[in-house]
């Protein structure tokens, strides 16, 4: 058993901490205030061919695993880029995943060289406004024409969809009172965001104001049949395969989200004087970052381990869905601490603090809620009886 990241994995981590040292304070500051997309950092991660990091090789990516992935968030958000400059790539890495494993070989070869190049950007169309996280009820149509299908209905809380020009897009083919089972009828879809006929309108939301997140209408969006992931009526299972890799890297990047927060609250509780010393030097200022460090490193303990195991093919529902918990629970109170601990400085913007006690809600609600995950580890691990 070994707990150490390898030399090959210690080299990933500083190439994405060197390259991410471009992208300072004030770059992400400014993005906070002026919401533009961070295209440099998305551009400099495709150039250097990250994005292609856990893609197969024969279509240009470099065919590592979700460990390294997950290595490859955290070191991005750490770097203080936190949930603005990781979201802008997350769904990039990850969330083609599906193609990956249920596209045909002329899909691959179409969707993912672009992606990974950094020519096409893409967002994930799931969550909708009367569904939440009862993802079988979703409402979104997609009705079978000939060779097109016609996707008319409405999702929320798209992630990048302002900026990207593909859409995974899970909508119900065969309706809810015509299958046997609820996960059966929903199909997955990747294809183009023809803006004729869809409708993006942006939510404004409490952080991460650089990468948007919105509300997306679709009036009779054609998907050409080409553009269906697998069989009709599988989209459910797609989705489910890539859920635990996509749990394990939010929780990366809500580990490094604390770990960046711990390290700037630890910085001024040396250098702080307040009563003729340190504030760092009172217990009441130390214990609480002591107690984050040792949540955060049990966290990303937790992450790698989890990634581990999906890498090696084994099971990793529990793990993923616990390392999401652990990562994003705990990032959330480093973050809040490091607020705490800069005193009345930790609600002015020029401290950082604030942003990330903003950004670091994200992995908390989303994808899944904590409440849902205590839900699964119940049911799953514990064997009681499914209560939602
Ligand atoms: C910034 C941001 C970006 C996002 N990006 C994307 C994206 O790109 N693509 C996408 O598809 N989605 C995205 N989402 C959506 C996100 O995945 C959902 O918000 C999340 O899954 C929760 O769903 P909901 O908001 O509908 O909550 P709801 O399902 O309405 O739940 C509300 C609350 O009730 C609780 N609850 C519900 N049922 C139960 C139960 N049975 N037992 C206990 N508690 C329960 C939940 O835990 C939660 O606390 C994003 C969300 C945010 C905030």
């Amino acid at each position: 058993m070994e707990f150490e990241l390898s030399p090959a994995q210690e080299a990933l981590r500083e190439a994405i901490a060197r390259l991410c040292a471009a992208f300072g304070d004030d770059y992400w500051l400014a993005r906070d205030h002026d919401g533009a997309f961070p295209a440099e950092l998305h551009q400099a991660l495709a150039r250097d061919g990250w994005l292609g990091i856990c893609m197969p090789e024969e279509y240009g990516g470099a065919g590592l695993g979700i460990t390294e992935a997950a290595i490859m968030m955290q070191a991005i958000s750490q770097s203080g880029a936190g949930m603005s400059g990781a979201s802008a790539v997350h769904m990039n890495i990850f969330g083609l995943n599906p193609v990956v494993v249920f596209g045909s070989a002329e899909q691959k070869a179409r969707m993912l060289p672009p992606l990974i190049a950094g020519r096409e950007r893409a967002c994930f169309a799931v969550t909708e406004p009367n569904t939440g996280l009862d993802t079988t009820q979703l409402k979104t149509r997609a009705v079978r024409e000939g060779e097109i299908y016609r996707v008319t209905g409405q999702k929320v809380w798209i992630s990048t969809a302002q900026v990207a020009e593909k859409v995974l897009l899970l909508a119900r083919t065969t309706p809810l009172e015509e299958v046997t089972r609820r996960t059966e009828g929903l199909s997955l879809f990747y294809t183009t965001l023809d803006r004729s006929r869809v409708r993006v309108s942006v939510i404004e939301k409490m952080g991460r104001k650089a990468v948007d997140s919105n509300e997306v209408f679709f009036d009779g969006l054609e998907v050409p049949v080409e553009d269906r992931i697998g069989e009709e009526g599988k989209g459910f299972d797609y989705i489910l395969h890539g859920m635990n890799p996509e749990r394990i890297l939010i929780a990366a990047e809500a580990v490094g989200l604390g770990l960046v927060a711990l390290e700037r609250a630890t910085a001024y509780a040396k250098e702080r004087r307040v009563f003729g010393r340190p504030i760092g030097q009172n217990q009441a200022i130390q214990h609480p970052l002591a107690e984050s460090w040792m949540e955060l490193q049990a966290a990303r303990l937790m992450v790698l381990n989890a990634a581990s195991r999906y890498d090696r093919g084994l099971s990793c529902g529990a793990e993923a869905n616990a390392a999401k918990y652990l990562a994003a629970e705990a990032g959330f109170k480093a973050c809040q601490q490091a607020v705490m601990t800069h005193g009345g400085f930790g609600y002015a913007k020029e401290y950082h603090v604030e942003r990330y006690l903003r950004e670091v809600m994200i992995p908390r609600i989303a994808p899944v809620s904590p409440q849902l995950v205590l839900c699964f580890i119940a049911e799953k691990v514990l064997g009681l009886p499914r209560s939602y």
